[in-house]
């Protein structure tokens, strides 16, 4: 029987709140300068006293109430303890025996099969300071400190990297569309630890953990590497010491960080300088009236509202950005416009120019009314699709209407016959060969000739309109002779 992982998480989240978790100082510091935005209570000096943060507590409850958690009625403030030098009081304060939320579920879908990831527990707790080593000493940085911190806590139910993978971008998802953390990896606002074991099914493995891991390649490289290093040793009949594991983003292998011998004792308690806090269940049922609905369920509605694919709802539902702009397209959609269309130029053309320019969908400044409008002229047939995108690439640089760049350029589409016929004749005459050829019944050279006719017009001819012009030519002449 072969090997298989046993894989859960724990993911740190920033909370985008305005001040800090103990302190009134900014939580934004990721542009300020060094040790800018600090006071006595994040540098935990002595005799300063911290305040808990409300909004921390909302955000956290509200991403409880989004995974599906039982919201603790009592909750409480406790202190870590170990020495750390970005860590000035010597504990941080976090959450243990009392966590805000716990007993929850995340829905993930892997080729096709829907799992529920269980959630042990969402606690909240301050971020540290943020070391960084140059060469012969090493730097330290306060203004992170006491930035609230938000730890989610899986159980061991994934059994897959391509679980991990889909579990960590729902995760980043359902926190972004709650507004609760960007999910900016770059500036360290999520970060992850995972812990695996590989075991024949049935059997017990031995967990490693694997810390400090700061994206997504992170964790599923170093998953990748840690599940066939256990699975070489126990298939050479070896076995797995337990050990904590760092991930060597560089050289792409795990290292050892220190043994089970060597694990440290936090000696938890509760923190006398702060109150045990009392949840009104009024105030929690009021934060769940306030949930979005969130991208799996919007996905889903997509599907059955709309037909589209799996795949295409889950492209639109990634982003609530995304999702709200293609709403509004939808509902100002006038006839002829669909939402597959607007589906298919939203994910096709338009995150095209996204990417390609490295914009988000707040940066575009074409409104989904500019956008259902231009779609209207594609579909009536008064602009070509070629045109269409020409057009949508002046909307995305200059924000003007499609009508506007469309008169601008001289973009419409010819659909006039009196105006397509003499540029008809000029193209046949232009080609007596290809006529020849059409004459005997050769249709494939029609295709051609309607290329004639495009480069002539650049682009603008009516496809169905230039065709039947052709053929009743080329029909005239054939009675002609
Ligand atoms: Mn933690």
């Amino acid at each position: 029987m072969p090997y298989r992982p046993t894989i859960g998480m724990e993911v740190h989240a920033q909370l985008l709140t305005r001040s800090k978790m103990f302190c009134g100082c900014s939580a934004d510091y990721w542009a300020a300068p060094p040790n800018s935005q600090v006071c006595p209570v994040d540098l935990g000096l002595p005799g300063a006293l911290p305040v808990i943060n409300a909004r921390a507590v909302e955000a956290t409850v509200l991403t409880g109430l989004a995974l599906n958690c039982e919201i603790a009625s009592v909750t409480r403030f406790d202190r870590k303890n170990y020495p750390y030098p970005d860590l000035p009081k010597g504990y941080q304060i976090s959450q243990y025996e009392l966590p805000l939320c716990r007993n929850g579920w995340l829905e993930i879908e892997v080729d096709g099969e829907r799992r529920r990831i269980r959630i042990r527990r969402v606690h909240l707790e301050e971020d540290t300071a943020k070391l960084t080593h140059v060469e012969g000493c090493s730097l330290l940085d306060f203004n992170r400190a006491g930035v609230p911190l938000m730890e989610i806590v899986s159980e061991p139910d994934m059994h897959s990297v391509d679980e991990v993978r889909e579990y960590v971008t729902q995760l980043r998802s359902v926190l972004r569309y709650l507004g609760v953390n960007s999910g900016d990896m770059e500036k360290g606002a999520m970060r992850f630890e995972v812990n695996v074991s590989v075991a024949r099914e049935g059997e017990r493995g031995t967990k490693v953990e694997i810390k400090n891991l700061n994206s997504f390649r992170a964790v599923t490289r170093s998953l990748e590497y840690e599940i066939a290093r256990q699975t070489r040793i126990l298939e050479r009949g070896g076995h797995v010491e337990q050990v904590t594991m760092g991930w060597d983003e560089d050289r792409e292998l795990t290292f050892e960080q220190r043994s089970k011998e060597e694990a440290p004792d936090y000696r938890y308690f509760p923190d006398p300088d702060l109150p045990p806090l009392t949840l009104d269940p009024a105030w929690v049922d009021g934060l769940r009236a306030r949930l979005p609905e969130l991208p799996r369920a919007k996905a889903e509605r997509y599907q059955r509202e709309y037909g589209l694919s799996a795949y295409d709802a889950g492209v639109l539902t990634a982003e609530r950005a995304v999702a709200e702009f293609f709403e509004a397209a939808v509902a100002a959609a006038p006839a002829g416009v669909d939402a597959k269309m607007i589906s298919n130029w939203l994910t096709g053309e338009l995150f095209r120019l996204m990417r390609a320019r490295e914009r988000s969908i707040e940066q575009v400044p074409i409104t989904p009314r500019d956008l259902v409008a231009l779609l209207e002229m594609v579909a009536a047939g008064r602009l070509t699709g070629a045109s269409g995108k020409e057009v949508l690439e002046e909307m995305f640089v200059t924000g003007r209407p499609p009508a506007e760049v469309v008169a601008a350029r001289g973009l419409a589409q010819i659909s006039d016959e009196a105006a397509l016929r003499p540029v008809v004749e000029k193209v046949l005459e232009e080609n007596p060969g290809p006529l020849a050829e059409l004459l005997a019944g050769k249709e494939p050279v029609l295709r051609f000739l309607m290329g004639q006719v495009m480069r002539a017009t650049r682009g603008q001819a009516n496809p169905q309109l230039a065709q039947r012009l052709l053929q009743e030519a080329a029909e005239r002449r054939r009675r002609a002779s």
